[in-house]
């Protein structure tokens, strides 16, 4: 029987600097995106869903689960695979990240799960496989095509995983990197996320005055040197954007897709179209040929998925199609209620 006051392993310390230490990265973790875990014996201590990995060293952001419990459910196949509230050993107000499952999977101690952008650049790809195997041969690694975050995500990375493999690509979502300690884990971060690097395009010229007088109902033009002023000065990435979403936490955070402020429209215009054709109130505009527009109310974890898309888009190589989510992947991530609690927790 497993005690329901776990003993926190000392493994946590240097857990918590790391994921201090890479949640305040926006390459590499965006808002509460993102997860680290350790195992301990029967006990996998694992970030709490709506925490954010940056305040890791200011509050204790980890809740122990039922190992075994939840490897058995995984195993079986069963519903409550897909409930890892119901693995918790500690009642509280913090409940396990929705992608515990994920980290259950693998033999090693230590895991830890990113939405890095120059990882994102590649997996969004159409050919994401080829463009990573290019990159990554020094690794043993592994590639899981797009499936919502849950347990059937963790089946499919458990198939795709040989018995030492220690990265796994998310298709249109991130990196999953595993080692048997905290330092180890961290290094073989750095090595794939260093093999997978590029520079981003250089940064366009915004006339902010123009911009500006675009702005007004609500929203303001970005600031300057924002990464999203790219997406909208370049119609390709316009384009991109505008067509789908590409991971997951933009369609929480951020809602399907890209918002284009049209060349008569004023954003009031714009939103009242949006809404018209079933889509959430965009959280930002994009101003084709001019830049982008943000709600000047809208949260920090909105504002970090903004910078994301351009961040991402300004590594997408020249001429390289993309796989957007499908209108019914876009559908199943927004009305998710594990997700809802996450947004609550995360405006709250
Ligand atoms: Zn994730």
């Amino acid at each position: 029987m497993i005690s329901r006051h776990p003993e926190r392993p000392a493994t946590l310390i240097p857990l918590a600097e790391l994921s201090a230490r890479i949640g305040s990265d926006p390459l590499l973790i965006q808002a509460a995106g993102g997860n680290t875990s350790v195992k301990a014996g029967d006990v996998m201590w694992i970030k709490a869903s709506g925490t954010l990995l940056a305040d890791a060293l200011q509050r204790d952001i980890f809740v122990a689960c039922d190992l075994p419990a939840m490897r058995a459910a995984l195993d079986a196949g069963t519903e409550r695979a897909d409930q890892p509230a119901e693995f918790a050993l500690v009642e509280g107000a913090l409940r396990p990240s929705i992608e515990t499952s994920l980290h259950a999977v693998f033999p090693q101690a230590v895991v830890v799960h990113v939405h890095c952008v120059n990882t994102l650049a590649l997996a969004i790809r159409a050919d994401a496989e080829t463009a990573l195997t290019r990159r990554l041969s020094g690794f043993d690694w592994a590639f899981v095509p797009y499936t919502k975050p849950g347990a059937r995500l963790a089946a499919l990375v458990r198939a795709a995983r040989g018995e030492m493999t220690d990265v796994v690509v998310l298709g249109n979502h991130g990196l999953i990197v595993a080692a048997e300690g905290v330092a180890e884990a961290e290094a073989l971060l750095r090595a794939v996320v260093a093999a997978v690097t590029v520079a981003p395009t250089e940064e366009p010229e915004v006339n902010h005055t123009r911009l500006a007088a675009r702005a007004g109902d609500g929203f303001e033009p970005l600031p300057e040197g924002h990464p999203l002023h790219r997406v909208a000065t370049e119609r390709r990435l316009c384009d991109l954007a505008a067509a789908g979403s590409l991971y997951p936490d933009h369609v929480i955070f951020c809602g399907p897709g890209a918002a284009i402020l049209g060349d008569d429209e004023t954003p009031k215009m714009a939103v009242a179209r949006r809404i018209g054709e079933g889509f959430p109130p965009p959280v930002f505009l994009l101003v084709p040929g001019m830049g982008a527009l943000v709600r000047s109310d809208a949260s920090s974890g909105a504002r970090a998925l903004v910078r994301c898309l351009g961040d991402v888009l300004a590594r997408l190589e020249g001429g390289a199609a993309v796989t957007h989510l499908t209108e019914a992947q876009d559908r199943e991530l927004s009305n998710w209620d594990a997700e809802k609690y996450r947004q609550a927790l995360n405006a709250g």
